[in-house]
């Protein structure tokens, strides 16, 4: 590699935030140079600690450079023909003895485009499974469901981050993004400075509910009934869009009559949120002419989550706050690859390009870029949970990517029981996990700097993350792994080692799908800084680049148009008169050139602003009523648990915590806890505490504040051990979007020993 700096993306969390790497001229192999990138506009050149310090995994000394092949009980260096003959021999031999469904394969929100479209290609075409799924959805599959269901098409955000501080109100529920992804704050100050309020909605008050206008407290699990709550007051004092709901929506009298059942003195009793706190919050969210309701994993994350955050899109309904400027829902996705990993191909349910597994016409165009037959492809699996639930009865052996399911996955002590329990276990990674301890064989593979690839951020943003240094000696990537284990297996072609040789199919698999990459090509990526999704290429006479013919496409003119302000200065742009040098200045193409260089489609950085992606082009309202969690406090076990992250650790820490920097800051679990509960418990600052659930116990020191409620505690999930929180939580299932309940469950907290 070239002594040069490249431009590339964060390997962590779904903002995906630009920075460059450039080689370092001494130092041991893999060290780079990470210096500030501001031209990427989402990040502008800020990063958070796991960001600036993610270079250091690269050169770590617990990288993985040879594969391991377990034998005699441990884990021991071998050749890679030996690894992939090992892993393709047991895969071979337990589809013969058991079917194809013994096979499972378990990806990862991380993977790029490309390696989550040629594992879900490659569970289906090679073994011929059914049984795929990934950890996103432990991630965001409640709110992706919700989407479906009311705009008939999922994007986290329906609209570009730099819309945020032009709104006039922002209700971010169950969100944190000071600590999840910090360099986005400052969309929210911004919001704050232009004159807009920030309501925030989270059981504890947060670095983010620090800085809110508003911040409501309600009692985990209980923000549907708080959303349903404020409905009702809306329809109450008012404020109900009756133009914008007869126009745009349909199904509203059955969610108003849901919603009215909810009086605002009964959501008080359940959510401990009072009737003049949720009257400010009405007030706030709908005086502006424009507001935005955000959801992350709190809402989420819950057996109701699918319906929890159908209530938060139906007060933006109800009040003409979706598809329209500077308005609507959106979902601040976590994993750095969150978007893309769900579009194409490794969730249970699902093909490239966001299209239904059991959908025959769907079946038909994969199969047909495929080249295989449709009525081979396997139909829909397990979903993530229920997929590792069965590991060791129905699925004898797994392939992993991208995940640390030992740490990560609800009801984690059991999960790693599952996991010990398969005939045959092969992880891919780039340090030994936690769930790579337990496999039969490890891969060593590259890692982001190491590799080309694309992913898709929280906005649809499809990015190019380029390869800034030479891998080490001995790991290879996961498509060199796939296309191994494919010819081993009998598939010699389709498996391609180059990530934009797949893109290239990808695009072609997406093509006419909601999530529609077609358009796109990795010289736009490079010459764009990101393009957004849905982009197709147009047909006929698109170019082999994805181009489309001259005037084919005028739509974003029409959305810049509905969505900026008179004053914007994009908008005196767009209304110059196409001679105008100015026009030129700005890269705006003349007619007179466009004549000559077909026009690409431009991506759709703002959907829905003139109809909804449903048969009908209406927004569905979805009526859902308030219910318990999966879950309530009683004698045995009293106390309400959410989970949550920390600033300094990402997911399941299998590269955080091996970061010094990051380590120091946030070394290891904690119980967080209010001074009255602590009191009840006899409590001081760092005496360990012993927190039991029905799945387990874990325990951790104690750190009292009263930024929580008294009748919650929290923990941080990132750490393995005595204190994961993991082993505490409850796999109940949301019955849509098959999202286990990481955010609440009963507890019995008691201290063990003082400090
Ligand atoms: Fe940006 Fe997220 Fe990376 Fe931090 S972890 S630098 S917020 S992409």
């Amino acid at each position: 590699m070239q002594n040069t700096a490249t431009p590339t993306h964060c390997p962590y969390c779904a903002l995906q935030c630009g920075m460059n790497l450039t080689p370092a001229a001494d130092g041991p192999a893999g060290t780079v140079v990470l210096t500030e990138r501001a031209d990427f506009p989402v990040n502008r050149g800020a990063l958070c600690g796991k960001g600036r310090t993610a270079p250091e995994v690269l050169s770590s000394g617990v990288r993985l450079t040879s594969p391991l092949v377990r034998t005699g009980g441990r884990l021991v260096p071998a050749t890679w023909p030996e690894a992939l003959d090992r892993i393709a021999g047991a895969l071979g031999s337990v589809r013969e003895e058991h079917g194809p469904d013994a096979l499972g394969v378990f990806g990862g929100g991380g993977l790029t485009n490309e390696k989550a479209y040629s594992l879900g290609k490659f569970a289906r075409v090679v073994l011929g499974t059914s049984q795929i799924d990934y950890n996103g959805r432990f991630c965001m599959s409640s709110a992706a469901a919700a989407g479906v269901k009311a705009f008939g098409l999922d994007r986290g955000l329906p609209f570009p981050l730099e819309d945020i501080p032009r709104t006039g109100c922002v209700i971010l529920v169950g969100s944190n993004p000071a600590e999840t992804m910090p360099p986005s704050l400052r969309y929210f100050t911004e919001l704050r400075e232009n004159g807009g309020t920030l309501i925030v909605i989270d059981p504890r008050r947060t670095k983010t509910a620090e800085q809110a206008d508003l911040h409501l407290a309600p009692r985990p699990g209980t923000d549907l009934a708080l959303a349903l709550g404020m409905l009702h007051l809306v329809v109450a004092e008012g404020r109900v869009d009756q133009a914008y709901v007869e126009e745009r929506t349909s199904g509203w009298e059955e969610a108003r009559a849901a919603a009215m059942a909810h009086w605002p003195e009964y959501v008080e009793r359940i959510t401990g949120v009072s009737v003049p706190e949720l009257r400010e919050a009405v007030r706030l969210f709908c005086e502006p002419e424009a507001a935005m309701v955000l959801t992350a994993r709190g809402p989420e994350q819950q057996a109701k989550g699918t319906d929890t955050v159908g209530a938060w899109i139906n007060l933006c309904l109800a009040t003409g706050r979706a598809g329209r400027p500077l308005s609507g829902y959106g979902c601040l996705t976590g994993q750095g690859n969150g978007q893309g990993g769900r579009e194409h191909g490794q969730k249970a349910d699902q093909l490239p390009g966001y299209r239904k597994l059991d959908d025959p016409e769907a079946r038909r165009h994969v199969a047909e870029v495929w080249g295989v037959d449709p009525d081979a492809l396997p139909g829909p699996g397990r979903s993530a949970y229920e997929l590792l639930d069965a590991l060791g009865r129905d699925v004898k052996a797994l392939l992993l990517m991208g995940s640390n399911p030992v740490v990560s996955a609800p009801r984690a002590a059991h999960v790693e029981e599952r996991l010990r329990s398969l005939d045959f276990l092969a992880v891919c990674d780039v340090v030994l996990s936690e769930t790579a301890e337990l496999a039969d064989v490890v891969l060593p593979v590259t890692q982001w700097a190491e590799e080309t690839g694309t992913t898709t951020n929280l906005e649809g943003r499809v990015l190019l993350r380029r390869q800034a240094i030479t891998p080490p000696e001995g790991v290879r990537s996961d498509l060199y792994v796939l296309h191994e284990l494919a010819a081993r297996l009998g598939v010699e072609k389709g498996f391609p080692t180059d990530a934009e040789e797949v893109f290239e199919e990808l695009r072609r698999a997406s093509a006419g799908g909601a999530a529609d990459y077609s358009g796109i090509t990795y010289r736009r990526l490079a010459e764009e800084n990101g393009v957004f999704w849905p982009c197709p290429a147009p047909d006929p006479g698109a170019g082999e680049d994805g181009t489309a013919p001259a005037g084919e496409y005028d739509g974003e003119d029409a959305a810049l148009d509905a969505v900026l302000p008179d004053d914007d200065p994009a908008r005196e742009e767009a209304a110059l008169p196409s001679d105008d040098p100015a026009r030129e200045e700005s890269a705006l193409p003349s007619e007179a050139v466009a004549e000559e260089i077909p026009a690409p489609h431009p991506g759709t950085p703002r959907l829905f602003l003139d109809r909804f992606a449903t048969p009908d082009g209406r927004a569905r309202f979805v009526p859902v009523a308030h219910r318990p969690s999966a879950e309530e406090p009683d004698d045995d076990y009293p106390v309400l648990l959410t989970t949550g992250r920390v600033v300094s650790q990402y997911q399941s820490g299998a590269q955080t915590r091996r970061v010094a920097e990051l380590n120091k800051a946030a070394p290891g679990p904690f119980v967080e806890l209010h001074p009255r509960l602590a009191a009840r418990l006899g409590a001081a600052e760092g005496d360990l505490l012993a927190v039991q659930s029905r799945r387990g116990r874990a325990v951790a020191p104690a750190r009292i504040t009263t930024a929580i409620r008294p009748d919650t505690v929290f923990m941080p999930f990132h750490w393995p051990g005595e204190g994961r929180a993991n082993t505490l939580t409850n796999p109940a299932l949301d019955p849509t979007s098959r999202m286990p309940e990481f955010k609440v469950c009963a507890v019995r907290v008691e201290t063990v020993r003082a400090q």
